[in-house]
């Protein structure tokens, strides 16, 4: 099986390492913001902390904002101003318990600016990142702060402390270094006023780009010109024009990747190129969505504060704490995808041009052509249709005895949907998620429709982080980009909307099952080579057949999938797989090469760079454009996958290589589940990346089962 779908972790969930992590108050201190009736003042006393949604204002984040940094920073200056001897306990648990009002009001904030955001929201935004920027700086720059932990880090050995928190002194002592807290004073000051630029900046970047995306959308007046698409993707079309005052026309909005899923449909090839160039070009317009300006800035930002702290540039100080650890790891790995993933695309594009001549197509096979003939090779080769298959995915199904099923199935553990709990959406649905015994795990959201007030892509976060020093448990939840259906009819998902919904709870899982004590180690608070490894390892069981044929039901005969079609998906498993590895590989590239900029570089021509950066690692297909290009390119610039795009490629080898695991050893079984449960699901960051890994596997991991479910290598 070999269905990717890439999607991202947000911010939030880095922000929240550094800060100290989430929820309940230390001390309750007497905050200006309980005085007018802030409802971020106070923990929720709603179940789990749940946030009060009912109750937040747009007008209530500005303040919260605000007096959270007061308050972390007075909690801070207490710590390191304590005359008493630094220890363990007030200083690094101190530090755990710090920011719990700022952390509140983040976790809410950052969910809906990402999903459910307005001009108000993204004015906040943008006034507050340079804020909080300098709020982390304070931190990991604080001179008094830092030496209180050195001091505690050199007589660890004689501290007895468990494992747990010896780790924790050890990622705080990384934290700061890492942060720059062993510069002198005006190396510092320097590097505080560039974080504050860049995090201005990358506020910037973002609702530029959610701007350009709405306006990118192809807007088309003539029907005849949608030919192809099914009545119900029509019929969404036409909603969505009337939704922008465009009635009686048909609005294509965009998807963040490259590709639009359209494009496999449309018939029309003058239709095709003018969707693929509404997406290609979507941020490069010359006007104020072009966000080509402001993520060059960014880009010479990440270079000078890389010499400030003395790397030869961002992406070697950015790898100092990922699993990879070093770029030269990254190109070892990336240098034995790259000459076997183009190899296999250019395969592929000769057989779409065969199928073009043979139905006297009289053109060379172009992007904008790649999806749709893919699509024809596919349904002739392997006698596989898209359209076919979507009234087996209804979205509930999916969700309830799909991917909910899996999750019992392997974990034990069951969930139950409640309405008594206030959302931000009508889309969203809340589900209790218990443990085997019965006992509470966590709270579930998940809002799954697309909106034009919604980052692109597809993401999960906490709104409360599990820690048992701070008694919480964790409110995970999961937002995509499904296309909503029009009124009264069933919300059928495509298979790549199917293995996301997986992919997604995948990191749920990380997060519900975390059991850490600390916040700042706790569930998803792990490295971002590390973080897509349990979320893309739960894309394997979409099709299983134990548990494809409980949710995979026509929604209107009640009849299970037929087993010919299911094995059909999986025979077509390794197909276009070439185009899928390559267009990521460009991604790569892209990434590393704008984070491998000495200092003091200025790139004016951002298109060149790119096209550049293509050439020289000879990812320069015509028919293969990356996946994401720069001046749309999120995950770098605004969602914390700076110099770690490869992360996906990376953590698809750690999947594939455990799901191999679970296929020598039974498959689906609860003591599989329990096993995996135990060494990688519920560690959070408590051991070194490869030693969990190794513990799990009994060995390091092998590429080798990456290249075959891709098609790379012979079984
Ligand atoms: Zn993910």
């Amino acid at each position: 099986m070999n269905l990717k779908s890439y999607s991202y972790l947000s911010l939030a969930a880095l922000w929240l390492v550094l800060a100290g992590c989430n929820t309940k108050p230390s001390d309750a201190e007497n905050i200006t913001t309980a005085a007018s009736g802030n409802p971020f003042s106070e923990p929720s006393t709603l179940p789990l902390q749940a946030p009060a949604f009912d109750k937040i204002k747009d007008s209530d984040f500005a303040p919260a904002l605000e007096e959270g940094m007061k308050q972390q920073q007075a909690e801070i200056q207490k710590i390191a101003d304590n005359p008493e001897a630094p220890t363990f306990d007030n200083t690094l648990v101190a530090l755990e318990k710090s920011g719990q009002l700022l952390n509140r009001v983040n976790a809410v904030f950052n969910l809906l600016t990402g999903a459910n955001t307005n001009p108000a929201l993204q004015k906040v935004q943008e006034e507050v990142a340079p804020k909080l920027a300098a709020n982390q700086d304070a931190i990991l720059l604080n001179t008094k702060l830092f030496e209180r932990v050195k001091t505690i880090y050199a007589k660890r050995n004689e501290l007895k402390l468990d494992s747990e928190s010896n780790y924790l002194l050890s990622y705080y002592m990384q934290q700061f270094e890492l942060a720059g807290a062993n510069l002198s004073e005006s190396a510092k000051d320097s590097l505080k006023k560039l974080n504050q630029e860049e995090a201005a900046l990358v506020a910037k970047f973002t609702n530029q780009l959610l701007a350009a995306n709405k306006a990118g959308g192809l807007v088309i007046s003539n029907k005849a010109e949608l030919d192809g698409l099914p009545d119900s993707d029509i019929e969404a079309a036409a909603q969505s024009a009337k939704d922008s005052k465009q009635e009686g026309k048909w609005l294509i909005s965009l998807q963040n990747t490259t590709q639009q899923p359209f494009l496999t449909l449309l018939s029309n090839r003058a239709t095709r190129q003018k969707l693929f160039e509404a997406s290609y070009n979507r941020a490069e317009k010359g006007d104020t969505t072009d966000t080509r300006t402001t993520l060059a800035k960014i880009a010479t930002i990440r270079a000078n504060k890389a010499k400030i702290m003395g790397f030869k540039n961002y992406a070697e100080w950015k790898l100092r704490d990922q699993m990879a650890q070093n770029s030269e790891a990254v190109n070892q790995f990336l240098n034995q995808l790259i000459p076997a993933a183009t190899a296999k695309a250019k395969r592929e594009a000769a057989d779409m041009q065969a199928l073009v001549d043979q139905q006297k197509g009289g053109f060379q096979l172009q992007p904008w052509d790649w999806n749709y003939y893919a699509e024809q090779v596919r349904k002739t080769r392997y006698d596989l249709d898209e359209n076919q298959l979507k009234p087996y995915f209804e979205l509930n199904k999916v969700l309830i005895d799909g991917v909910f099923y899996a999750a019992t199935q392997l974990y034990g553990i069951t969930f139950k949907e409640r309405k008594d709990l206030p959302v931000y959406h009508e889309d969203v649905r809340v589900f209790d998620v218990l443990d085997k015994d019965g006992s509470q795990l966590g709270l579930f959201y998940c809002d799954y429709f697309k909106r034009d007030n919604k980052q692109g892509g597809a993401w999960m976060s906490n709104l409360v982080g599990q820690s048992r020093l701070l008694g919480t448990k964790p409110v995970i939840y999961n937002v995509c980009n499904f296309p909503k259906p029009a009124s009264g009819q069933p919300a059928l998902l495509s298979v790549d909307n199917v293995i996301t919904m997986f992919h997604e709870f995948g990191h749920g899982l990380h997060g519900l099952f975390a059991n850490q004590h600390y916040p700042s180690l706790s569930g998803t608070n792990v490295a971002r080579d590390f973080v897509e490894f349990p979320s893309q390892f739960n894309e394997h069981w979409a099709l299983d057949p134990k548990i494809v044929s409980h949710y995979a039901i026509h929604h209107q005969t009640k009849q299970p999938i037929p087993q010919a079609l299911i094995d059909k998906i999986k025979k077509a498993g390794t197909f276009n797989q070439g185009y899928a590895l390559t267009e990521a590989l460009a991604s790569d590239e892209i990434d590393l090469k704008w984070h491998t900029l000495p200092a003091g570089s200025t790139i004016n021509d951002v298109d060149a760079f790119e096209t550049n950066a293509l050439h020289t690692t000879k990812l320069d297909l015509s028919q293969v454009p990356p996946r994401y290009r720069s001046s749309y390119f999120l995950h770098i610039w605004g969602n914390g996958y700076a110099a770690g795009y490869y992360a996906y490629a990376w953590t698809d080898m750690l999947d594939e290589d455990s799901y191999a695991w679970f296929k020598e050893n039974g498959g689906l079984t609860q003591a599989n589940g329990q096993r995996f449960r135990d060494m990688i699901l519920s560690k959070g960051n408590t051991a070194s990346y490869a030693s969990m890994y190794k513990a799990f596997r009994g060995k390091g991991p092998d590429i080798h089962p990456m290249l075959v479910s891709r098609g790379l290598v012979e079984q």
